[in-house]
């Protein structure tokens, strides 16, 4: 099956310039997106995950249902401010200014084996992020997967870990 069949391209979203991958159309196809969650099952198989980390928003989508299909437990990386109870936070540069993600104190259990979700990796930013915040309170991050890379990016580049992608766009 081509998934790239199922993914909408969006001309100027979120900006003028910019084509947005959407993957609304892929989540409204049953077979399609069963069909992405057993490929991403398979890709991230070799990071031999204990847990499984996503990213908001989308990344919640991308791993919440493969965490079910391996049987493991499922984490969430926040912005700022979303998550309840004590968090530990991580601030990385932008292009301009600052962002920052979270994460719930107690969440990774030491030394656990984690693999982090998106659904798309552009400049690699907010997965390194991701990286550096689970690195932070003591997971040891053995892989990232994301069902789309924009590869003309580079993003790949800037993560010091094993990465894999379902479909690439350059
Ligand atoms: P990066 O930090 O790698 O530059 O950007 C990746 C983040 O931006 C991901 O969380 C992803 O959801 C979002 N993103 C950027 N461009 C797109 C796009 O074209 N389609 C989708 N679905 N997400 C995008």
């Amino acid at each position: 099956m081509n998934l790239k069949e199922h993914i909408r391209s969006v001309p100027d979203f979120p900006k003028p310039g910019i084509l947005f991958y959407d993957i609304s159309t892929l989540l409204e196809h049953p077979v399609a997106w069963k069909v992405t969650v057993e490929r991403l099952a398979e890709a991230i198989r070799p990071f031999k995950p204990d847990l499984l980390a996503g990213i908001e928003s989308r990344g919640f989508l991308t791993a919440a249902p493969l965490a079910l299909e391996l049987g493991l437990g499922f984490i969430m990386i926040r912005k700022k401010g979303k998550l309840p109870g004590p968090t530990v936070p991580y601030t990385y540069d932008l292009e301009y200014g600052t962002d920052t993600v979270e994460i719930q104190e107690g969440a990774v259990p030491p030394g656990a084996r984690v693999v982090i979700l998106d659904d798309l990796l552009a400049t690699g930013g907010t997965l390194n992020a991701s990286v550096h915040l689970l690195r932070k309170v003591g997971g040891n991050v053995t892989g990232g997967a994301c069902i789309m890379e924009l590869t003309f990016l580079k993003g790949r580049d800037k993560l010091d870990i094993p990465f894999a992608s379902l479909l690439q766009y350059d």
